[in-house]
């Protein structure tokens, strides 16, 4: 499937990408709370004031589900592990794309340290609620929401359900306990499976009791958890049977390059036509400049084709996910998933020497599988 995502802007280095099903959350979220919650609570304010409060909470609340992936984030890089984005989908901690933490106390402070985020903003809402009370009651009402749904995000979050950050925090003792990920990492799974079951069956329960738009979004939530408990574990399993395999042994060296010189219309004729390739590493003598997709070429109207060079269209050296030919499995994952690319150059430094499709790694699974 092709996810959207967009990037909004980077934080400390970190790339900050917004999934598209979250822009439907965030509509539904500024909807509930501009149409219902605060039309209910405060039924004495104008409609433009519930509609504005409504926007500027839910954008706060963005940032607070953002503050909580930052947490993390910073915690795992203070460790040494490598963050490349975070994408928003829509509750924290779920989508976070880092590489996997290497030992169990790691991933225990990297795990715990969103919900006290979440729990030291509420607290700071908190705060702001009690002074502005009896004095700005937007304000107040603003500052209200955001401290219950920041302790409701922190809760959330510890439950021990795997990839949520309580079942991290599960599986991070089980495997400090055992000594082995793979039984710590099923164990977790199969906590996050019951309790999606569990909210699935809540959600239901709901339903018949005639709170169909409650139950829908805790049915939404059951099977949402369900979906990540059983991808997050199939990811694991992947991970461990790449096992000691490097880039290196996976890679074709048997691809064509174009020069960054040549025209679109040139790589049309001359390329596409022929290899029937989805997208071409861009070389010059060598060295990596860039990635050149179909996608670019579609970008521009056809009659410029001719009068476009691909240096002016291509993804640049700087921006694409490499791998070197002595990365492991767990990288060469972490970095596919990052922008969810079909293939990644392989380089030593600067230099092409291979090319690893996921096609490639998939082969190889079933071969080791079978
Ligand atoms: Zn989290």
């Amino acid at each position: 499937m092709m996810r959207t995502t967009w990037r909004i802007g980077k934080v400390f280095g970190i790339a900050i990408n917004i999934d598209s099903s979250w822009l439907i959350i965030f509509a539904l979220v500024i909807w509930t709370l501009a149409g219902a919650h605060f039309p209910q609570q405060y039924p004495r304010w104008p409609t433009w004031l519930h509609w504005m409060v409504g926007v500027i909470t839910s954008i706060l609340l963005f940032g607070s589900v953002l503050g909580h992936e930052l947490a993390h984030s910073l915690v795992a890089i203070g460790q040494g592990e490598g963050v490349h984005s975070i994408t928003l989908f829509i509750f924290g901690g779920v989508a976070r794309i880092t590489e996997e933490p290497d030992e169990p106390l790691k991933e225990l402070l990297m795990a715990i340290v969103g919900p006290l985020f979440s729990l030291a903003t509420a607290m700071a809402f908190g705060v702001l609620w009690f002074l502005t009370r009896a004095l700005i009651q937007p304000l107040s009402a603003l500052a209200r929401y955001l401290a219950m749904i920041n302790v409701s995000l922190a809760i959330f979050n510890l439950i021990p359900g795997f990839p949520l950050d309580g079942g991290r925090v599960l599986r991070a003792l089980i495997w400090g306990l055992s000594g082995d990920l793979k039984v710590a990492t099923r164990l977790a799974s199969w906590a996050g499976q019951g309790i999606a079951f569990l909210f699935m069956l809540g959600g239901t329960w709901q339903i018949f009791g005639g709170r169909w738009l409650d139950g829908l979004w805790i049915i939404f939530i059951g099977w949402f958890l369900y979906s990540a408990a059983t991808s997050g574990y199939r990811q694991v399993l992947v991970r461990e049977m790449l096992g000691e395999v490097r880039a290196g042994d996976l890679m074709t060296t048997d691809f064509a390059t174009v020069s960054g010189d040549l025209t679109l219309q040139q790589l049309v004729d001359e390329y596409v036509l022929r290899h029937r390739e989805h997208s071409y590493p861009v070389a010059d003598v060598g060295l990596l400049r860039g990635i050149i997709c179909l996608h670019d070429v579609k970008a521009v109207p056809r009659e410029r084709w001719p009068f476009t060079k691909i240096s002016e269209v291509m993804t640049p050296w700087a921006e694409l996910e490499t791998v070197s030919p002595g990365d492991g499995g767990s990288t060469i994952l972490a970095r596919l998933n990052a922008r969810d690319v079909g293939q990644l150059p392989v380089v030593e430094g600067e230099r092409l020497i291979g090319l690893l499709r996921r096609s490639d790694v998939l082969r190889y699974l079933q071969v080791r599988m079978a």
